[in-house]
């Protein structure tokens, strides 16, 4: 930061994660604002509700192609951009086929927060993002502005062991330390990526988690986390906005749920849903119902 030049007023355009700022998550404007089905949201065991998917169909993930891949410092996240149209994902419950064009990570200074979806108001040291567009649509762009434009995968990252998959761009993270720009990196298999198990995770309609915050997203949060090193983690913090300015943190604070469902792939009811919980739901169902034959007996009465 420049300490001699005023604080610049952000362009009407700019957003940034300061939290305290007027271009910061809490002001970010459009749909951002105004939307009911914003991203990212706390998945929480009392309202998600169990249904069964189809089973995952990954194309490429596990090849190691011939084109490089892109690795992109953008000032605000970290960025792997894809050769185009060559993963794609389908099943689990997606309608229609996606290719993957990029994946990138959240993050914050400490391993205490960083992931932008939470579990049961847990945070997570990081989140990883592949992002995949509908292939009737002709590119990113356009099909993030669509309704069925977008499938999101995230993975929770914790600190841990080290992890050898995410080391295929964590070594050179160093070519990429200032904001905007880029550098060539040699292709890899996208999923030891993710965690080992891909049957368990939850499903809702979303948003981008940065703005225009299009409500374009069919979300899949995998249950399972995947781990990387200290050593692993602190090169993704040692990532810069600037030249001067660290990133820090890029998550965006949860969202409200409204009248979406969370669906699981799986049961989380054994032994992690309390009766009281489950006791009152039924117990408002039953009023419910009573009030309803109340009605109708009253009607037919009249
Ligand atoms: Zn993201």
């Amino acid at each position: 930061m420049n300490h001699f030049s005023p604080a610049p007023s952000p362009p009407p355009q700019g957003w940034s994660y300061c939290s305290n700022c007027a271009d910061g998550p809490l002001r970010w404007t459009g749909n951002c604002a105004s939307g009911k089905s914003q991203s990212p949201i706390d998945i929480s065991f009392t309202n998600v509700t169990y249904k069964s998917f189809s089973d995952w169909n990954w194309q490429n993930y596990g090849s190691t192609l011939s084109t490089k891949f892109t690795q992109e410092n953008t000032g605000s996240a970290l960025h792997v951009n894809l050769p185009d149209k060559k993963f794609f994902v389908s099943g689990g419950g997606l309608v229609g086929n996606y290719t993957t064009a990029q994946f990138h990570l959240h993050w914050g200074p400490e391993n205490g927060q960083g992931s932008e979806h939470t579990l049961n108001g847990e945070k997570f040291a990081a989140e990883i993002h592949f992002v995949s567009y509908n292939v009737k649509y002709p590119n990113l762009t356009y099909a993030a502005a669509q309704p069925d434009g977008l499938a999101v995968l995230g993975v929770f990252i914790e600190v841990g062991s080290a992890n050898s998959a995410y080391d295929k761009f964590l070594n050179y993270t160093a070519k990429v330390v200032n904001g905007n720009t880029t550098a060539h990196i040699a292709p890899f298999p996208l999923s030891p990526l993710f965690p080992s198990n891909t049957s368990k995770f939850y499903r809702y309609q979303g948003s981008l988690t940065t703005p225009g915050c299009f409500e374009s997203v069919t979300w899949t949060v995998f249950h399972d986390s995947v781990k990387i090193s200290a050593s692993q983690v602190a090169a993704i913090r040692g990532l810069m906005m600037n030249d001067t300015d660290y990133i820090g943190l890029n998550y965006r604070p949860t969202q409200a749920l409204n009248t979406r469902t969370v669906y699981a792939s799986f049961d989380v009811s054994p032994g992690t849903e309390t009766p009281t919980v489950a006791d009152s739901t039924a117990g408002v169902k039953i009023t419910t119902s009573l009030l309803l034959l109340m009605l109708i007996g009253a009607l037919f009465l009249n």
